[in-house]
């Protein structure tokens, strides 16, 4: 794996990256993280990531003594340690950035008096997109029965590394031959994938589970709003059931590294014609342009 790792201000290849076992990060699964990905070098939506990465953290009530220029600037040299992504690497194989920020090393106590600093780490690897195939057939996913994080729980909200929840929920999906896996909140409501949003198109108009539903705000999800409105095509929040997908005209699924992904299939359930829906391709290609003209902007 050629990852290139920051812990705490130190670079190093992936392989020597370390971290203490004491960390909190590590033995309790405290901390928040965010997935980046450049678009033409440049990390996209980068001050959207961070707003959000704070707003894990105030959740979490962990302090950040980090302003967003020193993120970039750290983003920036692991990048060019891993000769990825960032301007004046030629070729320019585009990014995977992962931020990680832990309540940091102490006493094997919850009582975060015994962390005082939290540790930031970076990583930073070639990105994994999906293959072409994917994107022009679409995919398979399958419902789970692990349900998503009660929002008095792990609030869904919190884009928390303690992601032991998502982990089985995708591991069922796996073991049904699904590349994602579907939940559904306590009250039985669609509320999204393990590691994406879930949408539906009906009668020409997108719909997606308003948060309360409990899920994360992605950033993708919040752009398919924007794009929905330069496209002139509905996007709202809608409380969804089981049926809404199995019987939509077309369905997607959306994260940073997967864009927007058409779903043709749920379980043995068909999506519309099978095949990836027209408004579905009219948005990817409108995210594609925006990624793309927002990156091309700034490079
Ligand atoms: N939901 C979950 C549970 C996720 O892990 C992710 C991926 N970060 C998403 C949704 C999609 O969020 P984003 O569009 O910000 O990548």
């Amino acid at each position: 794996m050629s990852a290139f790792v920051n812990v705490n201000g130190r670079i190093s290849d992936g392989e020597h990256a370390a971290i203490s076992v004491f960390d909190h990060g590590f033995v309790y699964g405290e901390g928040v993280y965010e997935t980046i990905r450049t678009y033409n070098g440049e990390p996209f939506l980068f001050d959207r990531h961070l707003q959000r990465l704070r707003r894990s953290a105030e959740m979490i009530l962990l302090d950040v003594p980090f302003g967003d220029d020193e993120f970039l600037r750290r983003a920036i040299d692991t990048m060019a340690a891993a000769r990825l992504g960032h301007r004046g690497h030629e070729p320019a194989a585009e990014a995977y950035i992962r931020i990680l920020l832990t309540r940091g090393i102490g006493d094997l106590t919850y009582d975060p008096a015994a962390t005082p600093s939290p540790s930031l780490v970076i990583i930073v690897k070639p990105l994994p997109v999906p293959a072409a195939s994917e994107f022009e057939r679409g995919v398979k996913v399958c419902m789970v029965d692990i349900i998503r994080n009660h929002p008095r729980s792990v609030n869904p909200l919190i884009k928390s590394n303690n992601l032991l929840n998502n982990a089985l929920g995708m591991q069922q999906a796996l073991r049904k031959g699904g590349v994602e896996g579907v939940f559904r909140n306590y009250r039985g409501e669609l509320s999204e994938c393990s590691q994406s949003n879930l949408f539906v198109v009906k009668g020409g108009v997108v719909r997606t589970p308003p948060l309360d539903a409990g899920l994360l705000a992605g950033i993708t999800r919040q752009f398919v709003f924007e794009l929905g409105k330069s496209v002139g095509v509905k996007v709202e929040e809608a409380l969804l059931k089981d049926r809404d997908l199995f019987d939509a005209d077309e369905a997607f699924f959306t994260s940073t590294t997967k864009e927007l992904m058409p779903i043709v299939q749920v379980d043995e359930h068909t999506i519309g014609t099978g095949t990836p829906g027209q408004i579905t391709k009219k948005l990817l290609a409108e995210f594609r342009r925006r990624a793309n003209e927002m990156t091309l902007a700034r490079a």
